[in-house]
């Protein structure tokens, strides 16, 4: 790319939250394979972000290009209103069999927000079906679940977009973000507030929404998975919707395939994303069970009240369905044991260090949380000059490499974390 793109970009492209005035530097990639991403000079980065948790098998995968060759052949796209075709029977056929027994239905969307939208809607026009007014969601604080509104709405109410939205955005409730640690040992009083917000609320309430065991881009926080199990406890005993956002923990990325697999327990409904496709293209389900859809279905309306123009695109579930057929080859849980047995060994121990105030693993997602909030360019700037691909964000350096990265090539992103620690000049002063 020449330095006119370059200045092209900067002046007339809105890249994730980004100012338009003062941008933060963008670096070309113009390719990218296995683990790495090429610069448009040449230079190659080890990715360390799987483009946001979504690359699980690397980039330019060879099965992955052949399953989009394939049924770009046959077509890219037909409207999936009236017509159905095979790539999306195959990629439904495969979902419904890696996800909890109870989950058979399967509604096609675009994006994690949109998914999340849909799971929404599905609990609102539920409830609706059954003659009850219940309009309010329960969720946790320091949750992630997207940038469009309905998700907005459920999102951490303080590092969020709540207040920029206020009176626009619908209140719900929030209870206290679990601070007991995944590998802690249980304590029940880590659900008090979550249960005395359901029993209050619990009349008004359509669903509950989470994030298992991983709270992501609301703080990378791994809680206990009896957490998780008293929520379905609660949700049971009030006969109330629970939803699991498995957008950025599904497809392994924790250690098990699903998150909600840590606490033995199953939602009503599921949304995944990110990874569904290996990274290759736009694609969500949200999925419910039999019970949901056809309350829904009964309902005033008589059906779901949801249809985006390239629901189901062919490509997209093309490419799902051979990502899929590897991730049940299972090479998966080996890869993600290794990674996470190296990112302890080498992280862990950087909880010894002054700026560090925590270091975290699970599965092949590895967190340092700093005490002072990184310089997003600087850091950025010394990584590239590393020769690693690492975003971070506020407090947080983190790691969640492909699940196919060489251990030679995720010591060196550990490397350069444990390098970054000792500049100054990349963090701001608290
Ligand atoms: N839910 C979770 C848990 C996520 O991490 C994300 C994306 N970071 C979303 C929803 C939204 O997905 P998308 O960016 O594809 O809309």
């Amino acid at each position: 790319m020449t330095p006119s793109d370059l200045a092209f970009d900067r002046r007339h492209i809105w890249h994730p939250y980004t100012s338009m005035t003062d941008p933060l530097p963008c670096y070309p990639v113009v390719a990218a394979s296995g683990s790495r991403l090429q610069l448009s000079d040449g230079r190659q980065l080890v990715d360390g972000m799987s483009s946001w948790w979504a690359a699980i098998h690397g980039y330019n995968h060879p099965r992955l290009n052949q399953a989009l060759q394939t049924q770009m052949a046959q077509m890219s796209h037909v409207m999936f209103g009236g017509i159905t075709h095979p790539a999306a029977v195959a990629l439904c056929r495969q979902l419904v069999a890696i996800t909890p027994a109870a989950l058979e239905c399967v509604f096609l969307a675009d994006s994690g927000s949109v998914a999340v939208e849909v799971a929404m809607k599905m609990a609102l026009q539920y409830w609706q079906a059954r003659g009850e007014k219940r309009q309010q969601f329960l969720t946790l604080r320091n949750g992630y679940h997207g940038d469009t509104f309905a998700a907005m709405s459920v999102c951490d109410p303080q590092n969020s977009m709540h207040s920029l939205y206020q009176g626009y955005l619908p209140d719900h409730h929030f209870a206290d973000a679990p601070r007991c640690r995944f590998d802690d040992s249980w304590q029940p009083d880590d659900a008090d507030s979550f249960t005395r917000l359901i029993e209050q609320h619990h009349a008004t309430l359509a669903a509950v929404i989470l994030e298992p065991i991983v709270q992501g881009a609301g703080g990378m926080r791994f809680y206990h998975p009896g957490y998780l199990q008293r929520v379905r406890e609660l949700c049971d005993h009030y006969a109330l919707l629970l939803i699991a956002d498995e957008i950025a923990t599904g497809f392994g990325r924790t250690g098990k395939l699903f998150a909600c697999e840590h606490a033995a327990i199953a939602p009503d409904i599921l949304c995944v994303g990110k990874a569904l496709t290996g990274g290759t293209m736009t694609l969500s389900a949200t999925m419910t069970t039999r019970a949901v859809a056809e309350t829904i279905s009964n309902g005033a309306a008589g059906c779901f009240m949801h249809g985006p123009t390239f629901m189901g695109n062919p490509l997209a579930c093309a490419v799902a369905s051979e990502s899929l057929a590897m991730i049940a080859e299972n090479h998966w849980p080996a890869q993600v044991a290794q990674i996470e047995q190296q990112l302890r060994a080498a992280l862990l121990p950087l909880r010894a260090q002054p700026r560090v105030a925590d270091a975290r693993v699970l599965g092949a997602i590895g967190v340092i949380e700093c005490h002072q909030p990184v310089n997003m360019a600087a850091m950025q700037q010394f990584f590239v000059e590393q020769g690693v691909w690492i975003r971070p964000f506020g407090r947080l350096i983190y790691l969640m490499p492909p699940y196919v990265i060489e251990m030679q090539d995720l010591q060196r992103l550990t490397t350069a974390i444990s390098a970054a620690l000792q500049q100054p000049a990349l963090f701001h002063p608290r």
